[in-house]
């Protein structure tokens, strides 16, 4: 990926060494065992974690998980290269030249998300948030936090061909942010209020979470037609869809699949989506409330 051509942001705020959280303001969220189990799986294997739209969907709830108590890791000596800043603000640089001019032609403003980067924890308008939790975003404070050992485990996992699926994550919770300029986020968790949680509920949230790969997608077909991605990108961002499917990620952890607990959508359906924003750069592409089962409209 030629992201060294993008457009730096400079919305980007840096907690490096803001240290572990002191705590977890656990209130109106509760993580089941097998969840937490999942959670750090997930962690484990790709730092991503299926949390990020919780977050955004609880009225002043926390993302709760537990936190790794290690110590932060030392900031980089002062005047080295920070890479991962670098790569992380040109990334994000590119999604608000992006989503201003599709916000424009719908005739509205995009207002840019603030992104956090941070290491060990975080507090948000969210709440506390720990590395465990993931990329994440708070419709509270309309900011994106990412953690930087996630990055750089992600980038060892996966050296240079992952550099497209990193940018997917980030494009991803850039998702959630165009979620909630439209008001897509505030009446889907009025839904699931009223949904009262269970089967219905998670429904609701794998339909969030399918449009803003969707969207995600969108953003990867503006990068492709301004000559920023390279071979294997693509692949690279469909492999990252697909290894986070619910599916995947509850067969690796439990040995079984329920599709009613899904709350992103499977491995199949993270692809599709992903690839109807790709193919066609559209917004209106990505209705992933009217299509039924989870399926594109092609
Ligand atoms: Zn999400």
């Amino acid at each position: 990926m030629r992201w060294r051509d993008m457009r730096g942001s400079g919305n980007i705020e840096d907690r490096e060494g803001a240290g572990p959280p002191r705590g977890f303001g656990g209130a109106g969220f509760k993580l089941g065992g097998f969840g937490l189990v999942a959670v750090v799986a997930i962690s484990l294997l790709l730092g991503l974690n299926p949390l990020d739209v919780i977050v955004s969907m609880q009225d002043g709830g926390a993302p709760t998980a537990p936190a790794p108590n290690a110590p932060s890791s030392p900031s980089a000596p002062a005047g080295a290269r920070d890479e991962t800043k670098e790569f992380v603000a040109r990334v994000l640089g590119d999604t608000e030249d992006t989503w201003g001019k599709l916000f424009r032609e719908m005739q509205g403003q995009y207002q840019a998300p603030r992104l956090v980067l941070f290491r060990g924890g975080v507090e948000s308008a969210c709440g506390m948030a720990s590395s465990a939790v993931g990329p994440f975003y708070c419709s509270a404070d309309q900011r994106v936090y990412l953690d930087r050992a996630f990055f750089e485990d992600l980038s060892q996992r996966f050296g240079a061909p992952g550099e497209f699926a990193r940018a997917y994550v980030i494009a991803h919770e850039i998702g959630h942010h165009v979620q909630n300029l439209m008001g897509i986020t505030d009446k889907v968790a009025q839904e699931r209020q009223r949904a009262g949680g269970g089967a219905r509920g998670n429904q609701l949230s794998v339909r969030l979470e399918l449009q803003a790969d969707c969207l995600a997608g969108v953003w990867g077909f503006y990068a492709k037609q301004r000559g920023l991605l390279e071979p294997g990108d693509v692949e690279s961002g469909l492999g990252a869809a697909a290894a986070i499917g619910d599916d995947r990620i509850q067969r690796q952890t439990r040995g079984q699949v329920s599709p009613e607990s899904f709350t992103h959508g499977s491995s199949e359906q993270r692809v599709r989506w992903f690839r109807a924003g790709l193919d066609s750069g559209q917004p209106r592409a990505c209705d992933t409330f009217s299509a039924g089962a989870g399926t594109p409209r092609s």
